[in-house]
Formats: structure tokens, sequence, C-alpha cells
């Protein structure tokens, strides 16, 4: 299991916030978390280049999805070279809210995946599941099937930039956060997971995050959980002092 080190904590802003707004909040941010802070936004494309003028060492862009062909025909999408050009590090793959609006997105997930780790980006891929499969106690099997769906042995470049977020779909947004231990159980599974597919020597390097209605109440408690290396979060991210709080108290544990 990954042991406690930085922790990853990434702001998904879905499409929220304008740009000018978008400076605002990330200096506020700034403002209020300690020095060696690594604060990772995941604003609208729109925002990317403004947020990267800025200049700030404590700020990592991010990006909240990608195409998987670097160039060509695909009107209003955006690939990784583009993205890495305006200074991203950092893509999120496999949103539940992506899948969800599109269900062939399940099936461009892998290339998706694959395109960034090519590009020497970090991939954060997000898997979890409904309400129903959960309340059907099979969530494990789903998660197995969309690990084994999107992470299909031997077929990634850079593996060791792969970032894993369990996002069970039911508390994203709901303001209903997992329980410790069914955090602590579907990590536990995913990091056994990659261990029997891709080695323990690599799942020991892989940070698995927790994503799902996490704010500065649940932070703490959250990031106590010893298999958690860090969180997603969404709605929490547009309140500067909230996130604030948030990267803290993962600071504060690791
Ligand atoms: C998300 O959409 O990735 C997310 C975790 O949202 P929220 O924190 O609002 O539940």
């Amino acid at each position: 299991m990954l042991t406690k080190r930085e922790p990853l904590i990434i702001a998904n802003w879905k499409m929220n916030v304008l740009p000018n707004e978008a400076v605002s909040l990330v200096l506020e941010i700034c403002k209020q978390v300690s020095e060696q802070a690594k604060i990772i936004v995941a604003p609208p494309f729109t925002h990317l280049s403004l947020l990267g003028s800025l200049n700030n060492d404590n700020i990592f862009l991010g990006a909240q999805d990608c195409h998987e062909k670097d160039f060509g025909a695909f009107t209003s999408e955006i690939s990784c070279p583009m993205l890495k050009d305006l200074g991203v590090k950092y893509i999120i793959l496999g949103h539940s809210e992506k899948r969800l609006s599109n269900p062939l997105e399940n099936n461009r997930i892998t290339n998706k995946i694959k395109s960034v780790l090519q590009a020497g980006l970090k991939a954060v891929y997000c898997c979890g599941e409904p309400l129903d499969i959960r309340e059907s106690g099979k969530h494990l099997e789903f998660i197995k099937i969309q690990l084994q769906n999107d992470l299909p042995t031997n077929s990634f470049p850079n593996i060791e930039n792969l970032i894993i977020a369990y996002e069970p779909i039911w508390a994203i947004g709901t303001g209903k956060t997992a329980l410790n231990d069914q955090i602590l159980e579907t990590h536990e599974y995913i990091y056994d997971w990659l261990s029997d597919n891709y080695g323990k020597k690599l799942a020991d390097t892989i940070p698995i995050l927790y994503g799902g209605s996490v704010n500065s109440n649940n932070a703490a408690q959250i990031a106590h959980i010893p298999n958690v290396n860090g969180a997603l979060v969404g709605g929490a991210s547009l309140n500067p002092l909230e996130f604030a709080n948030i990267l803290n108290s993962f600071y504060l544990v690791n």
C-alpha cells in the first residue's frame, strides 16, 4: 500500500466560475493554505491559460477531460498536447458525469489514459459505483469490471503516472460521504487489483484518492484513513476557505 506522503488534493470546478473569478478564487485559496501545499485546480478549459499566467509555484493545472487523439477533425475537442502546452499536469478521465452523459465514453477511457500517459502527464482515472449497486452489495464486482475494462494490463506507457480516484456516484454532489469503512474497503480492493494485475511494486506507488462530498467537516476524518492518498473535490472546491481547510486537514496528517 502507498504509505502516507504528500497528499494530492484536486479541485474539480466542473462548469463553474468565470475566468476572472477563477483568478481571485485560486489566489484566495493560496492565502489560506500552508506554504508547502500543492494546489491542483481543474477549471473549465477556457480558464487554463489565465490561471497558468499567474506563474504561481503552488498552483498546478488540471483539466477535466481530453480527446484520445492528438490532432484532427474532431470539432469541439481538446487534446493532450494542447493541454500540455498550456502547462496542464493532471487530466481527470472517466468522471461519472462524463460517463453518464454519454455511455460511449466508457469505450474511450483506455485510449484517453494512454494518450495522457504518453504525453508524460498524470492521468486521474475515476471509478465508482451507483447507488443501486452499492445497495445490492455488488460494489466490488462493479469496480472490478470498471478496472478490467479501463485499465487492461500491458497497455500503458508511463503507468507510474496513473492516479486513481474512487468516487462512489451516490456520494458525488449529494452531501452523502461514504463511511470510513466503505472507503477503506474499496481502496484496499483497488490496491489489491492493481497489485494482482500490475505487480505489488507498481501498486505501492499509485495514489488512490477519494471523491464524493468531501468538505471541511469530514476532510480530517477521511485524511486519517490509512489507504487514502488525497481527495478529488467538487462542490467544496468552489469556496476558497472550504477548499483551503480541506488541503490543510490533509497536510496535517501527512
Ligand atoms: C466530483 O465531482 O468529482 C466530486 C467529488 O464532487 P463533490 O465533491 O461535489 O461530491
